[in-house]
């Protein structure tokens, strides 16, 4: 799977300390999307599904981790790989967050009926439609454009997401390797 970077411990992007992961690869283009550098696919940074399922996985046994989150990018633009990491975290990780360009409907007529059935039972939360830079009410929590839909399949996990929904945007500046990467949903003018 291309992938740009994953981080620990994010508290912006869904609730606890969690893993986050961010590939590579977007056709959407929406306007002032946020990771424009994400766009272009980058064999240079294609990892196997396995080695990133290691990873987040030693992550989870090193670490406190209370959940983790796919973003990009747009992670079903890669949806073979996406899949198997996510198989590959069942029984791991009771709250696994995925970011899509996509609404439910376009991504649920690009999946086989297999594949849906996959992404509903292993996926917790799914974040979903394009980002659109006139929707940015710069309130949102978890989501960029109020078009967006938060859709949240683990039942369980309601609670903890409605009281984090509830304390509004955060974000969080990492430094790696001389880069300041700011993580989280960002207000239209930043
Ligand atoms: S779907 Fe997300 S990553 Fe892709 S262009 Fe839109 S905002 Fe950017």
């Amino acid at each position: 799977m291309e992938i740009d970077r994953i981080l620990y411990p994010v508290e912006s992007l869904g609730p606890g300390k969690r893993v986050v992961v961010w590939t590579i690869g977007c056709s959407k283009h929406c306007k002032n999307c946020s990771n424009k550098e994400l766009w272009e696919k980058n064999n240079k940074k294609d990892i196997p599904s396995y080695k990133v399922l290691d990873l987040i996985k030693n992550i989870c046994k090193s670490e406190q981790v209370d959940g983790i989150t796919f973003t990009g990018g747009d992670p079903f633009e890669q949806k073979d790989e996406l899949i198997k990491i996510i198989e590959g975290l069942d029984g791991f990780c009771e709250d696994i967050l995925v970011y899509t360009g996509y609404t439910e409907k376009e991504l649920y007529d690009l999946l086989s009926e297999e594949e849906t059935e996959k992404v509903k039972t292993l996926v917790s939360v799914l974040i979903e439609g394009p980002y659109v830079d006139e929707l940015n009410d710069n309130v949102s929590c978890l989501k960029g454009s109020s078009n967006q839909r938060i859709i949240i399949y683990n039942k369980n996990l309601c609670p903890i997401y409605n009281e984090y929904i509830k304390q509004g945007r955060k974000i969080q500046n990492f430094y790696v390797k001389n880069r300041a990467i700011s993580v989280g949903i960002h207000n239209k003018e930043d």
